[in-house]
C-alpha cells in the first residue's frame, strides 16, 4: 500500500462510457509487486506459484509459504489479489510431483489433476494461503489451473471454502470447461480465461513446439468463440470473468475480449499502460461490435484484420 501511495493513485481501468474493466498484473514472484503497483496495476490477476516450487526437490514447506504470500498480499492492502494453485506438469515439470514418461504431458496429470492425485500438496498450499489471509488484508481470490469438468470445479471450490477462503475460481483454459461455463460458474466464483493453454488445446498445437507456433495465435475465431461462451455464462451468471493469458497484453485484442465479456485484464505489468489507453478509445457497444468482427473470420489474420478496420470506424 505505502508503494501505491508513493507511486500516486492508481486509477482504475475504463472504458470510453466509464464502464469499469480491471487492470490486473500477472506476478511470478512476491518481489515483483513494486513494479507492477508503480505501473498501474489494480491488484493482481494471476500470481503463478510455481516459482516456489521449482527450484527445490521438494514442495516447499507451509512457513516457506505463508512467508511469501504475505509478503504479496501485503503489497495489496485492500486490492484483489488472484493466486493460482501450483500448475505442475507439461511446460512447469516438477520431478517430485509429475511423471516424465507422460508421452503427452500437456494432456497428462498436470495443474488440478496432479494436485488431486497428490493431495497433500494442495492441503498444504490452501493452508499456507488461508494463514497468509488471516494476517493481511488484501481480498484474495484463490483460483485451480487446468480444470476440466464440473465436478473439479466443485472439488476445489468445496474444499478451498473448507480452509475459510471466501472466493474460488477457476481457471478456464481447455475447451471443455469453457463450453460448460455455466455449469462450471454454478460451483466457482468466477472464470479466468488462460489463453495460452485455451489457445494450445483448441487448436491442438503444443505451445512449446516451435514447428507449430503459427497456431498459437489467440486471435483465431475458435479461441474468440470459446471466450464467448464464458463471456456469455458470466454475463447470466453474474460472476466475474477475467482474462489472464497473454492475449490480454495485445492492446487491441483486449478489446475484442471484452466485447466478448470480460470484465477484467490481467497482464505482465510493462503491457498495461498500452491496454489502458486502448480500452479507453472505446465505449463497451464499439468493443462488442468489433469483437463480433473478429468472430466473423477464418482465421487469427482475418479476425486481426477485421477488428482493425471495426476499430477505426
Ligand atoms: C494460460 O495458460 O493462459 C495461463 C495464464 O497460464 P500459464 O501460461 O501459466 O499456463
Ligand atoms: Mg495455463
Amino acid at each position: 500500500a505505502r508503494e501505491a501511495e508513493e507511486a500516486g493513485p492508481v486509477t482504475p481501468g475504463t472504458l470510453a462510457d466509464g464502464t469499469p474493466i480491471s487492470l490486473l498484473a500477472n506476478l511470478g514472484k512476491p518481489s515483483d509487486a513494486a513494479d507492477a503497483v508503480a505501473r498501474g496495476a489494480e491488484g493482481v490477476g494471476l500470481f503463478r506459484t510455481e516459482f516456489l516450487f521449482l527450484s527445490s526437490a521438494q514442495a516447499p514447506t507451509i512457513e516457506q509459504q505463508r512467508t511469501a504470500y504475505a509478503e504479496l498480499l501485503g503489497a495489496f492492502e485492500g486490492k484483489k489479489v488472484v493466486v493460482r494453485l501450483l500448475d505442475a506438469g507439461a511446460d512447469k515439470p516438477l520431478a517430485f510431483l509429475n511423471d516424465a514418461h507422460e508421452e503427452n504431458p500437456a494432456l497428462g496429470l498436470r495443474g488440478l489433476r496432479a494436485l488431486r492425485a497428490s493431495e497433500d500438496i494442495l492441503r498444504e498450499q490452501l493452508t499456507a494461503l488461508a494463514e497468509a489471509d488471516a494476517a493481511t488484508s488484501a481480498d484474495l481470490w484463490v483460483m485451480a489451473p487446468m480444470v476440466t469438468t464440473v465436478e473439479e470445479t466443485a472439488y476445489f471450490t468445496t474444499l478451498a471454502r473448507e480452509y475459510g477462503l471466501r472466493t474460488a475460481g477457476v481457471m478456464v483454459e481447455v475447451p471443455a470447461s469453457a463450453l460448460l461455463a455455466d455449469r462450471v460458474l454454478a460451483h466457482a466464483d468466477f472464470a479466468s480465461i488462460g489463453t495460452n493453454d485455451l489457445t494450445q488445446y483448441t487448436m491442438a498445437a503444443d505451445r512449446l513446439l516451435g514447428s507449430v507456433a503459427s497456431f498459437q495465435d489467440p486471435w483465431h475465431p475458435a479461441v474468440l468463440r470459446l471466450v464467448r461462451e464464458v463471456g456469455a455464462a458470466g454475463a447470466r451468471t453474474g460472476k466475474p470473468v477475467g482474462i489472464c493469458g497473454e492475449a490480454a497484453a495485445d492492446p487491441l485484442l483486449a478489446v475484442v475480449l471484452v466485447g466478448l465479456g470480460a470484465n477484467s485484464l490481467s497482464m505482465a505489468p510493462a503491457a498495461l499502460a498500452d491496454v489502458r489507453r486502448s480500452i479507453g478509445q472505446h465505449s463497451l457497444e464499439d468493443a462488442r461490435r468489433i469483437a463480433e468482427a473478429a468472430l466473423d473470420a477464418d482465421d487469427a489474420a482475418g479476425a486481426r484484420e477485421a477488428a482493425r478496420t471495426a476499430a477505426q470506424k
